[in-house]
């Protein structure tokens, strides 16, 4: 199987508009490794995009896509699904239009809670089911689907907060012959970790949040940290997690641009855990299993 995370950032991308910061800066100035777009990983054997974020426009230009059969929604938080209207380019009839249907829509997959919060704030009725810019289809927490070509995707529920719903934050485990891939890139507090797998050949995972900038400087405060803890993944809780599931290799995504580090910086921090094989994710990071 193979993967490319398309884009490695999260909820804020780098570099942010009108920041000087030491992430942001060389971002500008040099582009990739040091910018990153938001959250999304492309799995080439299905034709499958695991999230939307506002970039994906470009990244699936950056990236040289030329088809995409599926997008999977991993959660509603916009970072993950304000780019959904990226469907509009898949499978376009050809002109002279007739009407706005797209001849071969791409398929988007999400669990039930999810479409029930986006499905007025994206007005996913009048702007996608009336245009026939895409097909949607429901995936249940432990469901499996076959995308064709022997791949097969089953949808690995989390709640977002305790007692929410159990598929409020789904991760996707892709499936072919013998390998197996689990994108979950965000959202993993909460995640019963006997759900995964325990022969896992990858895990794309969120990065989670760090305490410090890189100089020692608290990046929140202690009572926003505090709130932030009660339902945000920490980095120590990701080791904690990758040391868990012990999977063949991890890479990490949604690396924010408020943990102010540079690429140099995070490949030093991962020999620091070389025992967990784990990696910090770059955009255009190509993934063969
Ligand atoms: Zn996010
Ligand atoms: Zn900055």
């Amino acid at each position: 199987m193979r993967l490319t995370l398309l884009g490695s950032g999260g909820d804020s991308q780098t570099p942010m508009p009108t920041c000087e910061c030491r992430v942001c800066d060389p971002a500008r100035e040099e582009g990739l490794p040091h910018a990153r777009y938001g959250n999304a990983t492309f799995v080439h054997e299905a034709d499958a995009v695991v999230d939307a974020p506002e970039s994906v426009w470009a990244m699936l230009n950056r990236e040289d896509v030329r088809d995409v059969a599926y997008i999977f929604l991993s959660h509603h938080h916009m970072d993950h699904v304000g780019g959904l209207r990226v469907v509009q380019a898949i499978g376009r009839p050809q002109y002279p239009l007739d009407d706005w249907d797209n001849e071969d829509p791409a398929t988007v997959v999400m669990s039930e809670t999810t479409y029930d919060r986006i499905a007025d704030s994206l007005d996913i009725e009048a702007q996608y089911d009336d245009r026939g810019y895409a097909e949607f289809e429901f995936l249940a927490d432990g469901e499996t689907m076959a995308l064709g070509d022997g791949v097969e995707v089953t949808g690995l529920g989390a709640p977002l907060d305790p007692g929410g719903p159990a598929d409020a934050a789904m991760g996707y485990l892709f499936e072919e012959s013998d390998d197996s891939a689990l994108v979950s890139p965000d959202e993993t507090t909460f995640l019963d970790l006997e759900k995964v797998p325990e022969d896992l050949d990858l895990w794309v995972k969120e990065c989670g949040m760090f305490r410090e900038t890189p100089d020692g400087d608290p990046i929140l405060s202690d009572d926003l940290w505090a709130d932030e803890r009660d339902h945000q993944t920490t980095f120590d809780q990701t080791l904690e997690q990758v040391r868990t599931v012990d999977p063949d290799r991890t890479v990490l995504t949604e690396i924010e641009e408020i943990y102010r580090r540079r690429p140099d910086e995070y490949a030093r921090l991962a020999t620091e855990h070389a025992d967990l094989s784990v990696e910090f994710g770059r955009d255009g990071m190509d993934i063969e299993l």
